[in-house]
């Protein structure tokens, strides 16, 4: 059995949401499917009540089906409960034989004694077991293992998915009242850039409580029978199924089931009977959508849980879908392809689906934007802007926008002018295939001293890119993208795909993993329950991964293997002090003797540094060079932590100064003291691409920048405009000035930088 075969074709659910009417088919089909491909006369899902600390057989294929839904375990109860209670696998060749083995009569079950229990898990909450067994004689391999704990963390999904919808069918509480948006008069909205580029195209705002109100007050002139209601069933399942393959062709690692949501509503037999119930008493079938969906809407609305909350967009965008085919049967029904989305919500989820869509540009309105948004937005190459007026949510849909996400204006129905200098401006800029022809594969100021020019990863399409652009390596991946974008945590032979593609696409180069940073604001929204007062403080990055160890421990292992036999380096983020980063290296010499007493090939020998964020840092930089053997300064939270600045808080924008001189003068510290212990250290936060910081950097002594691969061209013409001896000059001179304004002064100088 190969497990990464079966791992790809696992995770493509389109298979099993065909034909599946309800969430106990797909269930079964599930098991269907892995008994099938894994050639185990047995497979069966338990799932877990943690209320009830119950296990219930809910599918099976092999045992009596009658027993589904009555054989019950407790937790730690026979291996099964065993499994589950230590959350690990639990093999045996004559499963009889074992002294915790729980025999049921009437399951049938003793004809098949090789057995194998894999606790499904979302992270650390328990959510099942998967239970495989094959006739005695037959038992299962270490390689059977490995590719079925990979089918275990696949099927959390289905039955995350399951649950929730399950979930939807509790009676509801109250429907808040809903508010409508007054369309303004409205010319021109200055914004922020979250992801540069142009777009001109018709508007189409998206807000949850507009769109509802839209849903439900929209008067329908056609009327339409059942039949149509389900042809537009028929139609929406289709579309979503090819969206999803599409996505997942185009960002396989990040984009994994993202329309699962969707998919399993339109499977849902309470959904759909509710609907049905409706359209018999009368009801025309569009307004029943509306209802329906209405009604999923406002429960969900009202949740705490964050998870929820986001599979509102979901059922919300389901409901259009389902109505536009139904009334516009056969036209073109990609919603948001060639238009300006403008809404106050954005899950990283909603921009994949929106770029998959061809979606031309997103505003979004009213703050709140997490930076790993606009991260991700840059790496689809969606051109967005943050603006804080609330009148272009009032916009009526289809009023042609300009999006200037090169400077972050918004001009509303732009006249000839405006749409003149803009057509302008798109000449200027350059397609891949003329940057290409610039780039020169070394980077070198003009006086010759060659600088590594590395780029910062978010999703393996930039991967691609950089390596066309000839990059110098991996500065950062930022491994959280496809943790972020999931519905639960990725398994190690799920990163370990990942990675390994993003290794392969480097040959010869270094690639620099950086361990998970998630919380802050990039919240893992099936882990992240508890609000916390000040998330960018609280329970994040390097402190969330020593303190959830098992998932620490799969995410380095993946690193480890993927990287056997590259330059692969390994880096921790927001470390504060020696101790953390000597107990995050410990986890990864642990690791790599783990996988040398497994046999499992790996990179023995990773490089291990430390991102340099928080100004703890600094006063001990001398010490942690006797300890990391590189550092990466991410100026984007090292900025906001010495200045006490939100990064994602638009109201203080302007108190976000990396011209502020201590930052500067503590990266000059931070820098001379690398380089003084012959450490290599780089910058890979944002200052690194902005062409007025890169002279002082460089003055500064910095010869490695990691940048975006849309930055890779820009920066290396800027430093090729410069000296070595110039930008000395120009930094000595910034870090002699006590006061913002005369640090301002010098960097305004055009004369001073080349
Ligand atoms: C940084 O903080 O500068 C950095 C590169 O990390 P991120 O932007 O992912 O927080
Ligand atoms: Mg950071």
């Amino acid at each position: 059995m190969d497990s990464e075969q079966l791992l790809y074709e696992v995770n493509d659910l389109n298979h099993l949401f065909r034909e599946s009417a309800s969430v106990e088919t797909l269930l079964n089909k599930a098991v269907e499917m892995v008994a099938d491909r894994t050639h185990s006369a047995v497979c069966s899902v338990y799932l877990y009540d943690p209320a009830e600390r119950m296990l219930t057989l809910r599918a099976t294929r092999g045992l009596n089906p009658e027993s589904v839904g009555k054989v019950r375990l407790r937790l730690g109860q026979g291996l099964t409960g065993l499994a589950l209670q230590e959350m690990k696998t639990v093999c045996e060749k004559d499963a009889s034989r074992n002294p915790n083995y729980k025999f049921f009569p009437g399951l049938f079950e003793e004809r098949f004694d090789a057995f194998l229990a894999l606790p499904i898990a979302r992270g650390i909450s328990k959510m099942g077991v998967l239970v495989l067994q094959r006739s005695t004689g037959e038992s299962f391999t270490d390689a059977d293992i490995k590719a079925l704990e990979t089918v275990a963390s696949q099927l959390a999904h289905i039955i995350e998915n399951a649950q929730f919808l399950m979930g939807m069918h509790e009676p509801r509480s109250e429907h808040p009242e809903v508010q409508t948006t007054a369309p303004a008069q409205l010319k021109f909205v200055r914004g922020r850039v979250a992801s540069e580029g142009f777009a001109y195209a018709p508007a189409m705002v998206i807000d949850k409580q507009k769109s509802l109100s839209f849903l439900l007050h929209r008067e329908f002139e056609g009327r339409y029978s059942i039949e149509q209601f389900r042809e537009a069933v028929t139609r929406t399942t289709d579309q979503l199924e090819e969206l999803q393959e599409r996505v997942e062709n185009k960002l396989s690692d990040a984009a994994s089931l993202i329309f699962a949501a969707h998919l399993m509503i339109l499977k849902d037999k309470a959904f759909l009977d509710k609907i049905v119930r409706r359209i018999e008493t009368g009801v025309n079938p569009p307004v029943a959508v509306a209802e329906v969906s209405g009604e999923f809407i406002q429960t969900f609305l009202a949740s705490d849980n964050a998870y929820m909350r986001e599979k509102v967009n979901d059922i919300e965008d389901l409901a259009i879908r389902l109505v536009n085919n139904l009334i516009s049967a056969g036209e073109d029904t990609q919603v948001y392809r060639g238009h300006v989305v403008v809404t106050r919500d954005l899950f990283p989820s909603d921009l994949l689906k929106l770029s998959s869509e061809e979606a031309s540009a997103v505003v979004l309105v009213g703050g709140g934007v997490t930076s790993h948004i606009a991260i991700l937005a840059r790496s689809l190459a969606m051109p967005m802007v943050i603006a804080d007026s609330f009148d272009l949510l009032g916009l009526p849909d289809g009023t042609p926008i300009l999006v200037d996400a090169q400077i972050g204006n918004v001009f509303v129905d732009p006249d000839d002018n405006v749409l003149e200098k803009f057509h302008s401006q798109q000449k200027v800029r350059l397609s891949l295939e003329e940057q290409k022809k610039l780039i020169q594969p070394q980077t070198r100021t003009s006086d010759g001293v060659p600088v590594q020019l590395l780029a910062n990863i978010n999703l393996l399409t930039d991967a691609v890119l950089a390596a066309e652009l000839q990059c110098n390596g991996v500065g950062l991946y930022r491994t959280e993208f496809p943790f972020i974008v999931r519905t639960t945590f990725p398994s190690e032979a799920e990163q370990f795909v990942i990675y390994s593609r993003l290794v392969q696409s480097m040959p010869g180069k270094p690639v620099t993993f950086r361990t998970l940073d998630a919380g802050g604001d990039k919240i893992l929204s099936y882990y992240h329950d508890v609000q916390e007062q000040n998330p960018a403080m609280g329970m994040r990055s390097i402190r969330f991964s020593l303190q959830n160890r098992p998932i620490f421990r799969e995410q380095v292992r993946a690193i480890l293997r993927a990287g056997a036999d590259a330059d692969l380096r390994i880096m921790f983020p927001m470390i504060s002090s020696i101790d953390e980063f000597c107990q995050a290296r410990e986890v990864v010499l642990e690791s790599i003797d783990g996988l040398s007493r497994q046999g499992i090939a790996h990179n023995g020998k990773p490089k291990l540094g430390m991102m340099v964020e928080l100004p703890s840092v600094v006063e001990l930089i001398e010490d942690f060079a006797a300890e990391a053997e590189f550092f990466s300064i991410g100026t984007n939270d090292f900025i906001q932590f010495m200045l006490g600045v939100d990064r994602t808080n638009d109201s203080v924008a302007d108190f976000y100064l990396p011209h502020h001189p201590s930052v500067l003068r503590a990266l000059s510290r931070i820098v001379r003291a690398a380089n003084g212990s012959k450490r290599e250290v780089s910058v890979c936060g944002d200052m690194a691409h902005e062409p007025q910081y890169v002279p002082f950097l460089l003055g500064i002594g910095v010869r490695t920048l990691s940048v975006d691969p849309a930055y890779l061209l820009r920066t290396q013409q800027t430093i090729a405009g410069m000296s070595i001896r110039q930008a000395e000059a120009m930094a000595q001179a910034m870090l002699a000035q006590s006061r913002t304004r005369e640090i301002e002064t010098i960097l305004g100088e055009p004369g001073t930088m080349v």
